[in-house]
């Protein structure tokens, strides 16, 4: 028995990418895998992905399958939960693994379904207990944590949370490369995918971003936010919200973190003036350095929070400017 983990590429203009959450799930298989004392592999899929497999060939994992169809060059969920149902015939995986993206949402019902499974979607944490993986997942808005056990025969798919396990911390190693050809018929695809766009010019991806500095309603009001983006252009930060600032449309809902916004990751995230609701807090929680400024010592937002200033944002945030500038 090994454990599985299912990572996500997008192929635009020919070259294939890695979607970042894959690395948070490579890290997530590697730990829990060592903890249950099984063995780590990991899947790709797509056509042409060969350089993907030689990344992988790169990392601590008995085995990369590189699953390659030209009915995989385009996301189908009929091509790939047919190809996955394959391939996990073909590894026998006890536990499979995947990042909680859109994508991944959209398969992986299908995917279990047709295998007699459910899947467990966005797993927070984990422990092991007896040889088994418990994973935890949030409720209500992550005002309760469940913790949830398989019962069925194996095997059984869960996806992981962004931000909830550290993609820095894959083991790098080695792989053995294997080429996995699903049987796949183009008559079994019942979706035509036509071209990506972006729903908007200005689309952000705050999922990608290294450094975010986010604005809530302590700013008072929307002439105020160019003092915020002043501080995230200083650190060469994006821009994100809470979600008041973006219902009262003073940013577009694109910037908005939180369970109905983004969730995002990023390497520093500095609250300014957001209270640190949980619906804020499960869109950022996974930050790797939490900084917040509030003038109210007891705002949730430093419980979460590395680096607290407690005090007021237009008199803080300016003196901040000020000194980032200096520094440079
Ligand atoms: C179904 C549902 C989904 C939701 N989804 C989201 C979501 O995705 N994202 C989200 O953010 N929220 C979401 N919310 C809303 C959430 O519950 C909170 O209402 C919201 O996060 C509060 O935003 P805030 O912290 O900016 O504002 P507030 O809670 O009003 O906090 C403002 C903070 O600013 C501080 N402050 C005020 N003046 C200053 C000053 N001069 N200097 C320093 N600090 C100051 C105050 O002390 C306070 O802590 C959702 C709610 C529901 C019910």
């Amino acid at each position: 028995m090994s454990i599985l983990a299912v990572l996500e590429q997008r192929t635009s203009d020919g070259t294939p990418e890695w979607n970042r959450m894959s690395w948070e799930t490579l890290s997530a298989t590697q730990q829990i895998a060592r903890e249950l004392n099984q063995p780590a592999s990991a899947a790709v899929l797509g056509q042409g992905i060969g350089a993907l497999g030689k990344d992988l060939a790169g990392k601590q994992l008995e085995k990369a399958y590189v699953v390659e169809h030209e009915l995989l060059r385009q996301y189908t969920p009929d091509a790939y939960s047919a190809a996955l149902r394959q391939l996990v015939g073909h590894v026998k995986p006890s536990l499979v693994f995947f990042p909680h993206t859109y994508q991944v949402r959209d398969f992986l019902p299908k995917l279990a379904t047709s295998l007699g499974r459910i899947a467990v979607s966005d797993v927070v944490s984990h422990r092991a207990d007896g040889g088994k993986a418990i994973l935890v997942r949030q409720l209500f808005q992550g005002k309760v944590n469940a913790d949830v056990r398989f019962a069925t025969e194996a095997p059984n798919f869960a996806s992981l949370q962004a931000g909830a396990y550290r993609a820095d911390q894959v083991i790098e190693g080695s792989a053995a490369v294997e080429m996995f050809a699903p049987s796949l018929s183009a008559s079994d695809i019942r979706t035509k995918p036509l071209d990506l766009f972006r729903e908007a010019q200005r689309a952000v991806d705050l999922g990608a971003a290294e450094l975010i500095v986010s604005v809530g309603r302590g700013i008072k009001e929307a002439d105020q936010i160019p003092l915020v983006q002043k501080l995230a252009d200083a650190l060469g930060a994006e821009l994100a919200a809470s979600r008041p600032i973006c219902d009262a449309g003073w940013l577009p809902m694109e910037r908005q973190v939180g369970s109905s916004g983004q969730t995002v990751a990023p390497k520093m995230y500095m609250a300014v003036g957001i209270s640190g609701a949980i619906q804020h807090l499960v869109g950022m929680k996974g930050s790797r350095i939490i900084v917040a400024i509030n003038k109210d010592a007891n705002a949730p937002i430093f419980e979460v929070a590395d680096y607290g200033i407690v005090g007021d944002l237009f008199q803080i945030v300016p003196e901040l400017i000020d000194a980032i500038q200096k520094s440079k």
